[in-house]
């Protein structure tokens, strides 16, 4: 167990790292057993059995050590879900807790109440159910007073064609600490020209016209909030544009968080703060622009045309 005197938001965050992990490996027993136990949500909106089972294993591990906090899960909670068994009953991850030393000072005193918590138990459901398993994420979100502060993402699939005996990617961040995980894939050299990176499954008018408006000399067609924010984080890509309200708060606390304390942006593509407090829409309605260089993202604002600029203009400030 972490000493009692490591801070609040560093237990939380090694945690969540640890549920993460072990949310993954429930997903992969879920595609091994060939029983995706697919159910319809909405137009385009799916989940799976691997969705509903790892957001069990997060929030009950998340509520069970961290009494009072609020823990909010994208999928809908089955009152009647079992109890966590002994081999589901996570303990805090050692790499985490071995950074307490350098949490930042205005982090240090934190109280649950202060924080909440944005699960998204599987990013890229589309994409898990067509088998483009590297698209996939779990994702843990942390908001302190509103503002995604700290997240996980974790890539169970990380590099599953090249390397199947990869295990998955863990990268966790905390905002003026850095992140961690990465390796070498964060010190790329970004590549020529402008790449964007945009959805593959939730396309539509709108969101062409804002890529197309910011000039990119590719576009990259993937699944997933996260994955996409990890695209960024490894100098693969310049802007990640979605100029839809599909996206909602679980999908977006964790890749924010690790954006900025990697010293990256994301916001709506107006260029506002998105807010996460406990009763805020869920949508994104003013779609998710982010980048890791100011300058990209600024530039992109400014280059949104009017006639999305108009439809974005959702009832509430997200
Ligand atoms: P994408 O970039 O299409 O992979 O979407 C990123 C996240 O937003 C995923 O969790 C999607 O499920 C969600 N999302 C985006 N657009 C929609 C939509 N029209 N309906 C439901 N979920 C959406
Ligand atoms: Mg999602
Ligand atoms: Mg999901």
């Amino acid at each position: 167990m972490p000493s009692p005197a490591a801070p609040l938001l560093m237990r939380l965050l090694a945690c969540s790292a640890s549920a993460a992990v072990r949310a993954g490996a429930y997903v992969h027993e879920v595609m091994r057993s060939g029983e995706l136990g697919i159910v319809i949500k909405g137009h385009n909106d799916l989940q799976t059995q691997a969705d509903r089972g790892a957001q069990r294993l997060i929030t009950a591990n998340l509520r069970a050590a961290f009494p009072g906090l609020t823990v909010i899960g994208e999928e809908e909670e089955d009152p009647a879900a079992a109890p966590l068994g002994p081999d589901e009953i996570v303990e805090p991850l050692d790499e985490v807790l071995q950074q307490c030393h350098r949490c930042p000072e205005k982090v240090q005193n934190v109280r649950p109440e202060d924080l909440t918590v944005w699960v998204d138990p599987l990013d890229g459901t589309s994409e898990f159910a067509d088998n483009l398993l590297d698209n996939v994420t779990v994702l843990i979100g942390v908001a302190l007073e509103g503002q995604a502060v700290a997240g996980v993402v974790y890539q169970p699939y990380y590099r599953y064609l090249t390397d199947p005996s990869q295990a998955g990617r863990l990268v966790w961040g905390l905002d003026g600490l850095g992140i961690f995980g990465m390796g070498s894939d964060s010190h790329r050299p970004l590549p020529t020209g402008r790449v964007v990176v945009t959805t593959r499954s939730h396309d539509s008018d709108t969101v062409t016209a804002a890529v197309t408006a910011c000039g990119p000399t590719q576009t990259l067609r993937v699944g997933g909030c996260g994955h996409k924010v990890l695209l960024l984080l490894e100098r693969r890509a310049h802007l990640y544009i979605f100029a839809s309200a599909g996206c909602k708060k679980w999908d977006t606390c964790a890749p924010e968080a690790l954006l900025r304390a990697a010293g990256g942006r994301l916001t709506d593509i107006f260029g506002r703060q998105l807010r996460y407090d406990p009763g805020v829409e869920r949508p994104n309605n003013r779609g998710v622009l982010a980048a890791m260089r100011v300058e990209d993202h600024q530039r992109c604002v400014e280059a949104m045309p009017e006639d999305v600029r108009q439809k974005l203009q959702g009832p509430k400030q997200s």
